[in-house]
């Protein structure tokens, strides 16, 4: 494979994006084949399917800052963690800020975000420790999914445009090097459903910035009509992140959903603006 300088279309046309939608108690939500064959972990990303939240943030809305009734919000937390055998209480949710910061949680942080206190800031989480279970809110953004079961750690993040050009993903993996010892070639990955390159309009200064961190020219599109408009594949920036971090690439998956397209499926932010819900992302070890 071309990979100096890398090549969106070839990186796509390669990488795993076998997936499945599963759906218990009427939750539904979408795995990762790569990551679900694996017996050390559960993962998931939820739908907008299966919960008790009215229009327009019907109905499993798992956004804490939403303009909803927090038990509304908390009842759809508690459905999806008993449908998918999730302890409630563990849960541990993110306090995003579309940056790259990362957190360390333990057992001690069960609950923080959702039923005690916020975490501090950061936008991806790390744990080598069964008794928490990891959480990111997702509205377009994507999620960068990592388990290394050789350290039995993992790591979980949020990853806006503003997290994706900064590297998150490539952040959450030297997080578990410098704090499990992992090996990013033994590392296995899936990135989340988000707003596709069809649909991801930005300023065309944006897009080319993006081709020049990823060192790939074909990153975006450009359409007669929009001559100021750039078209970014945050899928791209993703895969190439995990390479350039030492990811092989068939130790990666790609979960070939858009956001904004699946309106029946996902709450879009690009799509509805504010008066819309969020989806989560969860990964726990067992
Ligand atoms: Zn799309």
């Amino acid at each position: 494979m071309n990979r100096n300088p890398n090549s969106k279309a070839e990186l796509l046309a390669a990488v795993d994006k076998r997936l499945h939608f599963e759906e218990r108690n009427g939750v539904r939500i979408v795995v990762s084949d790569l990551l679900m064959k694996e017996a050390g972990i559960s993962h998931g990303f939820s739908t907008r399917i299966g919960g008790v939240s009215r229009p327009p943030f019907d109905t499993l809305n798992l956004g804490t800052t939403r303009d909803e009734p927090m038990e509304n919000i908390l009842a759809n937390y508690r459905r999806l963690a008993e449908a998918f055998g999730l302890d409630y209480g563990k849960l541990a949710l993110v306090r995003h800020e579309h940056g790259d910061r990362i957190l360390r949680l333990d057992g001690s942080h069960a609950g923080r975000g959702l039923t005690r206190e916020l975490l501090d800031f950061s936008d991806g989480l790390v744990t080598d420790d069964p008794e928490v279970t990891l959480m990111t809110c997702h509205a377009d953004c994507s999620a960068f999914f990592i388990y290394d079961k050789r350290r039995n750690c993992i790591g979980l993040a949020h990853a806006g445009w503003k997290g994706m050009f900064k590297r998150v993903g490539q952040r959450l993996l030297e997080k578990m090097e410098s704090e499990f010892g992992s090996d990013p070639k033994e590392v296995l990955c899936a990135i989340g459903p988000c707003i596709c390159e069809n649909c991801f309009e930005v300023e065309k200064e944006l897009a080319v910035s993006f081709a020049a961190e990823f060192n790939c020219p074909d990153i975006y599109t450009l359409r007669d009509e929009k001559p100021d408009k750039g078209y970014v594949s945050l899928r791209a920036a993703a895969m190439i992140q995990l390479l350039d971090g030492g990811v092989p690439l068939e130790n990666i998956s790609v979960m070939d959903l858009c956001t904004f397209e699946e309106k029946e499926l996902f709450f879009s932010y690009r799509r509805d603006g504010k008066g819309t819900g969020s989806m989560a992302a969860f990964l726990t070890l067992k």
